[in-house]
């Protein structure tokens, strides 16, 4: 008899379902995911924190430096030819003293094409100049997590990834503040709450007791945070130069498909449903499941389980091998 163990994980909620929170409209709002990857020093910004808005605005102004290095590298061999700077040909092309030569209609085209490209960059070049990376940082916490529309169970390890992050974005830039926008903090674990009052003494962290109602955006793509202070007790808003968003952990798309191949039932939530008394033991025996296949948990909880149930697994399977040389 053998063993199996499913670790095939969770999927990370998809917030554009939450269409006041902006995802996918607002640039500078981006899942918590994203923003690890920004902080990665092996990320697309080496670690710098550099806003979605910013790097739109650089690929668009490359990309029209690409088309008008194109063009310009045309029209000089076209002046080259006929022995004419562009604007003089563009002064007698205008006035219909240029004659006539097949080249003369590309020419005026061409020429069009690069003043017009100079036109657009212009104005991109100005807003580059007063671009800034992220220095004022908002996380918003249960997106789609303790939320009766999408899932109600908390996803446990977000609080702790919103700390970890922001502490690692001011360790980065100690000019960097953020503000946390929760319900209430879950610092559930060893040196966990510790950690939550270092972050706020020493990183800049704020923690905000108030469920955020919407995100909007003002004319330079900062992202505007309006929200319910439950200690004030008013609808408050603030501008922020980036949001994360901390979403949920579902479970994973393909986890329906898995359960139905080898027969095992799903809890109320879609994870692998386990016995009570044996976290780690699924509806059939000999089948075992550990990390957040079976529901939300950190990375040490994961580990911690995996271990477990290849232990449990490792028992099956020599169970059958006693079973085996007992009956030879
Ligand atoms: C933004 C973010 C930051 C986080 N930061 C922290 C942190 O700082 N500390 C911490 O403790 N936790 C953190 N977490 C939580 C952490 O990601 C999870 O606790 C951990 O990944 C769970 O491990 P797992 O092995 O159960 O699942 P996963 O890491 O999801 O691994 C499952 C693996 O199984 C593979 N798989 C899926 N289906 C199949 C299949 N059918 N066949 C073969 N392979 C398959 C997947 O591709 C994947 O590689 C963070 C989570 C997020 C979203």
């Amino acid at each position: 008899m053998g063993a199996i163990v499913l670790a095939t994980g969770y999927d990370v909620f998809d917030p554009s379902v939450i269409p006041e929170y902006g995802y996918g409209r607002i640039d500078n709002v981006v899942t918590a995911l994203e923003f690890e990857r920004l902080l990665s020093a092996s990320g697309p910004t080496a670690g710098h924190l550099d806003r979605p808005s910013e790097l739109a605005l650089r690929a668009e102004i490359a990309d029209l430096e690409k088309g008008l290095h194109r063009a310009n590298r045309q029209l000089g061999k076209l002046e080259e030819k006929h022995a004419k700077k562009t604007s003089e040909f563009m002064d007698e092309f205008k006035t219909g003293k240029s004659g006539d030569d097949a080249d003369f209609e590309r020419w005026a085209s061409l020429a069009e094409k690069a003043a017009a490209l100079k036109e657009e960059l212009a104005p991109l070049k100005k807003k580059e100049v007063a671009a800034h990376t992220a220095k004022k940082l908002a996380f918003i916490q249960c997106v789609g997590s303790r939320d009766f529309r999408f899932n109600r169970f908390c996803s446990s390890y977000c609080c702790m990834h919103s700390v970890k992050e922001a502490m690692i974005a001011h360790e980065h830039d100690n000019e960097t503040t953020s503000s946390i926008f929760c319900m209430d903090l879950r610092a559930v674990g060893r040196g966990f709450e510790e950690y939550k009052l270092r972050g706020g003494k020493s990183a800049n962290i704020e923690y905000v007791r108030g469920r955020v109602a919407e995100i909007t955006e003002d004319d330079s793509h900062n992202p505007i945070v309006w929200y319910e202070s439950t200690t004030a007790r008013r609808v408050e808003h603030e501008t922020f130069d980036m949001v994360v968003l901390a979403t949920a952990c579902v479970p994973s798309v393909s986890t329906p498909k898995l359960a139905e191949l080898m027969g095992l039932e799903l809890d109320e939530n879609g994870f692998f449903k386990t016995d009570p008394l044996a976290p780690l033991d699924t509806s059939r025996p000999g089948i075992f499941v550990c990390g957040c296949a079976q529901g939300p948990m950190d990375i040490p909880e994961s580990v911690a389980q995996a271990s477990s149930a290849a232990a449990r697994a490792a028992e099956v399977v020599s169970m059958a091998g006693e079973v085996a040389v007992g009956g030879s």
